[in-house]
């Protein structure tokens, strides 16, 4: 079973950044340290399933948050699942700055959006799509704000 839901503070620590790292993320195989590069595929889908947060764990209210890159709101398919606003907040506040492909994105993101919606659907990938993971859609978004490494 997965631990229970952990505040920001009690978050495991990356192994390579020691950064916090949110629930999402690890490598899904048991005995590697902690790592916030990329998604756990297994929590990914608890998260949307279960409708807990991505960070930390615990159930999710309304509105929701997603953070991801300016593509994937241009898209609107975002692959890190739905989180807690203080919890993205609190996450991005420490992952902007870092120049590395982190959260389960491909490339270090240079401007992070926070976006809060009040429902997402959960998409898995077509056979004719190249990028294999689900995402999550929002239905509509109420705001989105920028996290830059300078702001
Ligand atoms: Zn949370």
């Amino acid at each position: 079973m997965d631990p229970s839901p952990k505040p920001f503070e009690k978050l495991p620590a990356d192994a390579e950044l020691g950064l916090p790292v949110p629930f999402g993320c690890g490598t899904g195989e048991p005995g590697t340290p902690p790592s916030a590069r990329e998604l756990d595929k297994r929590r990914v889908t608890q998260c949307a399933l279960s409708r807990v947060c991505g960070v930390c764990g615990a159930g999710l209210g309304r509105p929701i948050a997603f953070l991801g890159s300016r593509t994937e709101v241009d898209r609107n398919a975002f692959h890190f699942p739905p989180s807690h606003v203080e919890c993205a907040e609190r996450l991005l506040s420490v992952y902007a700055v870092v120049d590395l492909p982190v959260l389960g994105q491909p490339t270090p993101v240079d401007e992070w959006v926070l976006a809060t919606t009040a429902g997402f659907e959960f998409v898995r990938p077509g056979k004719e799509d190249d990028d294999r993971r689900p995402t999550f859609q929002p239905n509509s978004l109420l705001d989105t704000r920028t996290f830059s490494p300078t702001a």
